[in-house]
């Protein structure tokens, strides 16, 4: 079957939904195609992962109709507790501590599981009639002609747009296929993520203990209800996200579940008494990315098929979400003044809006893993060092958080809470 639309989207996850979501309420007519299908995507062991939402994303999602799904599953983040430690051994006496009230804030953003992001999506986008969701269904070919280009699908159906969008993570068939090359490389590392039970309040405190290996974060999570993912119906929940060397790693997923709490209760201590897992484990290889250009006529990446960064400071998904929505200013302000939305000089403003935030970002992230991901005396001295200057000093402070929040640069008019 052969079809026509504004804009097709390869890749239903959170940045390719969300970006259909606020092209559709602009007036655009959009197809999605991706080849897991709803039911898959929505499965409580689909995804393990959170994200802690950074207070503009929490705008954006409030501006398109998103936040009402999520707010009662977010949890919001009160303090941050940062500290550096070896293994086994004590606490450097340097941490840095983060408090909302400082920037007169009720939270520095709030954790929601994936799985929930993504239920809310997908609620209001089958609100919209002039957004079609298509699955199970890859997008297979991309043909740029003159007028439009035509995207086939692993279904047989043939769709042709006036622009394609490539949301379709990090391996990207849709980049490959236009041949944008990457700088690209292993950090040698994995994240395992888990949800993690304790004795006491959490309070909304997310911890970082920055290990040898690589940062150990406990983040906070609402009470789960007994209906809800196997395993997860304890009231005191967190979210692990552990960095691991990649040698260690898969044998670290083998271990039976006394091993494996035992293993996090020697990163973590006691701040939350007795700690466990619950429930399945997930692990996720850890990579750099960085594309060479983010467009070509009729054609523009998103999310993490345009970046891949180290989930270090939780911010892949939020920048992804910053590229949907200047995606969104370019396309609808083209469209509102008859403009073709492919051409290259409109996606060209996208391109210089979104590449630099996207390189400082990646590097500002990757800098500040090998910063930390190492046991190499002289550096620990001077990074703790620097954790206590920045502790002490309460402008710096305040400019990290207010920097977390999203908070910097242009916003797209999505992120400072406005219509599309
Ligand atoms: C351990 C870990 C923890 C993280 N924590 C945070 C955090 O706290 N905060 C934060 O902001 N970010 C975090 N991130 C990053 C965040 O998860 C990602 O940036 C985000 O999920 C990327 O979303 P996406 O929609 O761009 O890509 P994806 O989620 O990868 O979605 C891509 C979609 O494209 C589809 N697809 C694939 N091939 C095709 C094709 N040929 N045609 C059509 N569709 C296709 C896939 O099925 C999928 O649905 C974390 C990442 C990791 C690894």
């Amino acid at each position: 079957m052969s079809s026509r639309c504004d804009v097709i989207i390869g890749g239903g996850g959170m940045v390719g939904m969300t970006l259909a979501i606020a092209l559709a309420k602009g007036g655009l007519d959009v197809v999605v195609a991706d080849p897991v299908p709803k039911s898959a995507a929505l499965d409580a062991r689909f995804d393990g992962r959170v994200c802690a939402l950074a207070y503009a994303t929490v705008r954006m999602f409030e501006a398109l109709g998103v936040w009402p799904h999520l707010e009662p599953h977010a949890q919001p983040i009160k303090d941050i507790l940062v500290t550096d430690a070896k293994l086994g051994g004590t606490p450097s006496p340097f941490s840095l501590h983060f408090d909302a009230g400082e920037i007169g804030a009720r939270s520095l953003g709030h954790i929601v599981e994936n799985r929930h992001t993504r239920t809310g999506l997908f609620a209001v986008a089958e609100t919209l009639p002039n957004l079609h969701f298509v699955a199970p269904a890859a997008l297979t070919n991309l043909e740029t002609a003159a007028g439009g280009i035509t995207a086939t699908l692993s279904n047989g159906d043939a769709v042709t747009a006036q622009l394609a969008v490539a949301a379709d993570g990090r391996p990207s068939p849709m980049r490959e296929l236009m041949g944008i090359p990457i700088v690209a490389w292993s950090y040698d590392q994995w994240g395992i993520v888990a949800t993690v039970e304790h004795e006491k309040p959490h309070n909304g405190v997310a911890y970082e203990h920055f290990l040898p290996s690589g940062p150990f974060a406990i983040l906070p999570m609402t009470p789960a209800a007994s209906s809800e993912a196997v395993g997860q119906e304890h009231a005191n929940r967190s979210s692990l996200v552990w960095t691991e060397d990649e040698k260690l790693a898969p044998e670290m997923m083998k271990l039976d579940d006394d091993a494996f709490n035992a293993e996090i209760a020697r990163r973590f201590g006691d701040h939350l008494g007795a700690t466990k897992s619950a429930g399945p484990r997930w692990s996720h290889p850890l990579k750099f990315h960085l594309a060479r250009g983010f467009v070509k006529p009729r054609f523009a990446l998103a999310g993490d098929s345009a970046h891949g960064i180290h989930p270090i400071a939780g911010q892949g998904f939020n920048l992804g979400l910053k590229d949907a929505a200047a995606l969104t200013d370019v396309v609808l302000d083209a469209a509102r003044v008859g403009l073709d939305i492919g051409s290259l000089t409109v996606l060209e403003k996208y391109e210089r809006w979104r590449r630099f935030d996207s390189f400082t970002m990646s590097f500002a992230m990757d800098g500040l893993n090998r910063l930390f991901s190492n046991d190499i005396a002289p550096i620990r001295f001077a990074r703790d060092l620097g954790m206590g200057i920045v502790d002490a000093f309460g402008p710096a402070r305040r400019f990290f958080m207010r920097h977390a929040g999203g908070d910097i640069g242009k916003l797209p008019r999505l992120m400072k809470g406005e219509a599309a």
